[in-house]
C-alpha cells in the first residue's frame, strides 16, 4: 500500500486524501491547535490513519542532509520528524507538505513530494526600494527623500 506522510498542513487545511493511507508523527498531532484541525485528525484516525514515532537512524540521516543543504535552520523538530518518517517509507510513500525547506530536503533524499494546497499564484515576488542609509522602505525612487542615501531594490514578500 502506498502511504501519504502528512505534515500538520494536511489536517489544518484539509485534503481529499484517503484517510486510511495517511501516516503521521506525534509531533504533528501536538501542533494541531484549532478545533477543525483536531476534528480532521480524529476523523482520519477513525478511518484508519496512523501515528508512528520517527526512528533514530532516520532522524540522524535527515539532520545530516539538512546540514548539507543548509536547510537545517529552517526546519523545526516536527519537520525533521516528518522527514524521518518519509525517509523510512521512501519506497512506498509520498510526503504531503507545503513547507519549502521540507520539500527541498525531501527532494534531495529522493522522497516524492506533493503540496497540500495547490497555490493559484505561485511565488509572486513583491519588490520595493529600501534605503541603504536609514533602511526606510519606499515604493519607488532612486534617492531616499529622508536621508539622501541611495535606494536599493529588495524583496518585500511572497504571496
Ligand atoms: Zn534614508
Amino acid at each position: 500500500m502506498r502511504y501519504y506522510i502528512a505534515d500538520s498542513a494536511v489536517f489544518i487545511m484539509g485534503t481529499g486524501t484517503e484517510a486510511h493511507r495517511l501516516l503521521t508523527v506525534p509531533s504533528v498531532v501536538n501542533e494541531l491547535k484549532s478545533y477543525e484541525a483536531s476534528m480532521r485528525f480524529e476523523l482520519a484516525v477513525e478511518s484508519g490513519a496512523c501515528v508512528q514515532s520517527p526512528e533514530d537512524p532516520f532522524l540522524e540521516e535527515v539532520r545530516e542532509i539538512a546540514k548539507r543543504t543548509r536547510d537545517c535552520e529552517e526546519l523545526s523538530k516536527t519537520d525533521i520528524d516528518v522527514l524521518a518518517k518519509a525517509l523510512e517509507y521512501r519506497e512506498s510513500s509520498m510526503l504531503l507538505t507545503d513547507d519549502y525547506a521540507v520539500q527541498n530536503v525531501a527532494r534531495v533524499m529522493g522522497i516524492e513530494v506533493r503540496p497540500v494546497v495547490q497555490k493559484k499564484i505561485k511565488d509572486v515576488l513583491i519588490w520595493q526600494k529600501k534605503c541603504v542609509g536609514c533602511h526606510r522602505s519606499f515604493d519607488e525612487g532612486e534617492i531616499c527623500p529622508v536621508c539622501g542615501s541611495g535606494l536599493k531594490k529588495s524583496r518585500k514578500r511572497k504571496i
